[in-house]
Formats: structure tokens, sequence, C-alpha cells
């Protein structure tokens, strides 16, 4: 199968489950999780009407985007180290990564020194794994209310990486808590802030994250196959 052809599948399941869900699929945004994968193939994606690419190492995203430049928009999705900071910033249009306040204060200070604003997502950890980075729902409205005003900072929604578990109907209640905080957040009425995205659902869960209220998945494997 073809990148076109993967990319033409997925389309069409999230046609489907968002007829099921009576949801737009129009709104929902496809990032091609393009770690490990070569350039040429990347472009491929790109021709195949991919506008989203997503990277979870800043050094190998930055030399892809040496060769593809500002074809896509950038996304960093992976654990981002403060001492990368100023590169991402060079280049990645979103951050979905966000999950300490150190992290986000240097992001706005690098930010402002850049004279740019950057769009980011909160990381927040729905499974409880303590191998994976993020804040615990409970603290992310306590979170918000100490990074909300720190200038050059987009914050556009929460983002989060679902339980490791074979059955996508398991991973579904950290959808729902994600989905709740959203709403927990808009509720709050900050004026800083605005929950447009849910960052959800990858090659494994996409459908049940989207019947949940994704609106951004990242997919890889269904679009570039096994990573090696
Ligand atoms: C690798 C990765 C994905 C994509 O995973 P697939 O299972 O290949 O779809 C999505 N999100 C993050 C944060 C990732 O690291």
């Amino acid at each position: 199968m073809s990148i076109a052809d993967n990319l033409s599948n997925i389309k069409n399941r999230i046609s489907h489950v968002c007829n099921k869900v009576g949801r737009d699929a129009s709104a929902i945004d496809i990032i091609a999780v393009s770690k490990t994968v070569t350039e040429v193939r990347i472009k491929e994606a790109i021709e195949a009407g991919i506008s989203n690419i997503g990277e979870n190492r800043v050094q190998d995203a930055w030399q892809k985007y040496q060769i593809l430049g500002s074809s896509a928009i950038w996304h960093m999705i992976g654990r981002l180290q403060t001492n990368k900071v100023k590169r991402a910033l060079q280049f990645f249009d979103f951050i979905h990564s966000v999950e300490s306040k150190h992290l986000a204060e240097e992001i706005s200070r690098r930010a402002d020194q850049l004279g740019k604003d950057i769009n980011i997502l909160i990381e927040v950890n729905t499974s409880g794994e303590d191998t994976k980075i993020g804040v615990d729902p409970e603290k992310t409205v306590g979170f918000l209310k100490q990074i909300a005003h720190l200038p050059r900072l987009n914050i556009l929604g929460l983002m989060t990486i679902g339980a490791f578990l074979p059955d996508p109907e398991q991973v579904r209640p950290c959808f729902i808590t994600l989905r709740e905080l959203r709403d927990r957040i808009i509720s709050e009425g900050f004026d800083e802030i605005h929950m447009k995205y849910l960052s959800m659902g990858m090659t494994d869960d996409f459908e049940v994250a989207i019947e949940e209220g994704s609106n951004m998945v990242r997919i890889g494997r269904a679009i570039f196959g096994d990573r090696l």
C-alpha cells in the first residue's frame, strides 16, 4: 500500500466514525507522525495531501525541516528538553508537550526573544502510567493558572497519549478524561486560553479518540507503515 492509499483509508475511517457520532470530518486534523521516516517519504505524504507533520525529536526534525521547509505545519509531539527550546521555536508551529512550569517559562522567554508567538498544548497524563510525561489531570487547572499570563504563549488545547493497552476500548477512559478536563477549563473562563484542540488518538485508537471529541489525531504507522 502506498502512502496515498493509506491516507485515503484513514480518511474513510475518519468519515465513517464522524458519521456515526454526528461530527464533521473536515474539523479533524490529521498529523502525520514521521519520526524515523525519511524526507522522501514525508514528501510523498505531503504530496498526498498531508499538511501537518509530527516529530518527537528536535534534532531529527530540524534536519528534515532543512529539506522540506514550511511545506507543512510542524508539530513537536515528544518530550522537549529546555536546552532544545531555542532550536524548536525556530521551526515548530505547535508544541504539544508542555508539561511543566519551567518548560512553559523557557518557551515563553525564548519566543519573546525571537519576537514570535507559539502555539502550545498542555500534555496531560490521563493514564497514570509513570513512564508517561504530562500534567496530572487534577493539577491541570492549577498549572494553567500559573502559566496563562506568560507572554507569547497561545495556549490552544490539551494533548494526551492514551494508556498502552491492546483494546482501544480500554483507552477510552483516557480520552474521556481529557475531554472533561477541557470542558472544566472552559468553564473556568480563562481570558488568555482558547481550548480549541484536543490532540488525542494514534494508529491503534484514533477512532475511539474521535468519538470522544479529538480534533487532532497523531498517526504514524497507519500512514508510513511499521517503524523499523
Ligand atoms: C509515535 C507517536 C505517535 C504515533 O504513533 P502511531 O502508533 O505510529 O500512530 C503519536 N503521538 C506521539 C506522541 C508519538 O510519539
